[in-house]
């Protein structure tokens, strides 16, 4: 079967055996990785690679840290301006999608002057804004973006330039491909897509903007003590480090790094939007450029298939096509683990079921 879930995700076949084979017994320590101390020398093993191989895969420059955290790509939408507007000025942001949205209310939320420094919302959130079409405020502490709207299927097609420091949600895009990260001040991400399973959320901050915390601020929301502490000012969450770091391991050996898998996604996304293009049953309203490459919401000409073409393609193994509650339709998420079959599977299975409904 192909799993076509926006996430919790997919992971790579491979990563879930050597999982497996090291479920019970790590290294002939005899021990699970669950059961390990944080602070064992085993662990620190683990999470060190991991970080390593990351910084190595994104080719992460040193005066970045990399913190391996809990909470969700949702509670950075808090820690974001917690951590960045202690020293005044205000939040700016560019608003493509639900989860932008989410991110700009939650800065609001906490009192925090905020500033929308563009929108697709007069394209129907189907075009990202062009660089002409981005205005910071004067007072700008950084300007955050979301690269890929996950629900939307919206995917920015270029890092936006500006003065303020570029905060970018990644939770859906990371590790897709190659990434200039010296362009960014923090990048986020929820694991549960590209990186491995729910409960870690990676955040790559640069040094300078360690410390602009507005005090008091709790503890475990502090990035300059996290950062400190190795992310381990408490527990961290060790399960789903360690397979983020089986996966990072896949991404280098069986894939060879991002650039192959920038390919695969490339072609990937290129197939099954042709496909949909030409027919006459499916149809995606994103503007060419903007189309997501990690995301692909899709409708039927008539709704009344849509239970009858889930049902079906859920019979042929290919499971959750059905498109977020709140808009409806179908998505295929075509994240890293999804392989190209997978795609191609997808394809001959809407044709089919187009020839034979359509
Ligand atoms: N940002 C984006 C782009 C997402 O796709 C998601 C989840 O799907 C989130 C944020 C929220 O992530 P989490 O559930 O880890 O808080």
């Amino acid at each position: 079967h192909y799993n076509f879930c926006a996430g919790p995700a997919a992971l790579p076949a491979p990563v879930l055996e050597r999982a497996r084979e090291e479920l019970l017994d790590y290294q002939g320590r005899g021990l699970s990785v669950m059961e390990m101390s944080h602070r064992s020398p085993e662990f620190v093993a683990i999470a060190e690679q991991a970080e390593a191989d990351l910084r190595e895969l994104l080719a992460i420059p040193d005066n970045y840290r990399v913190l391996f955290l809990q909470g969700g790509a949702s509670l950075q939408f808090s820690m974001v301006p917690m951590n960045l507007l202690g020293q005044g000025g205000s939040a700016n942001f560019l608003y493509t999608g639900i989860w932008g949205k989410k991110a700009l209310a939650e800065a609001e939320r906490l009192g925090f002057p905020v500033h929308l420094a563009g929108t697709s919302e007069p394209s129907g959130h189907a075009e990202v804004p062009r660089p002409g079409q981005i205005a910071l405020s004067a007072d700008a502490a950084y300007l955050h973006y979301t690269a890929n709207e996950t629900i939307g299927g919206l995917e920015f097609d270029y890092i936006p330039e500006v003065e303020a420091p570029l905060v970018c949600d990644m939770s859906s895009s990371i590790l897709s491909g190659p990434l200039d990260v010296s362009r960014f001040g923090l990048i986020y991400a929820g694991a549960q897509k590209n990186i491995g399973p729910a409960g870690l959320t990676l955040v790559i901050v640069r040094d300078d903007l360690l410390d602009r915390a507005r005090a008091p601020i709790p503890s475990l929301f502090d990035y300059r003590g996290l950062a400190e502490a190795g992310s381990m000012v408490n527990t961290p969450p060790t399960f789903s480090w360690y397979l983020a770091g089986l996966v990072f391991q896949w991404l280098k050996h069986d894939i060879g790094g991002l650039a192959a898998m920038d390919a695969i996604n490339a072609r990937k996304a290129a197939k099954l939007y042709a496909a949909i293009d030409a027919s006459d049953l499916y149809s995606n309203p994103i503007a060419a450029r903007s189309r997501s490459r990690m995301n692909v919401p899709f409708v039927l000409a008539d709704a009344r298939l849509d239970t009858l073409f889930l049902d079906e393609a859920d019979a042929a193994g290919l499971l959750n096509l059905k498109g977020h509650r709140s808009v409806g339709g179908m998505r295929a998420s075509l994240y890293n683990a999804v392989p190209e079959a997978g795609v191609d599977a997808l394809i001959d299975f809407m044709a089919d079921f187009e020839r034979r409904h359509g």
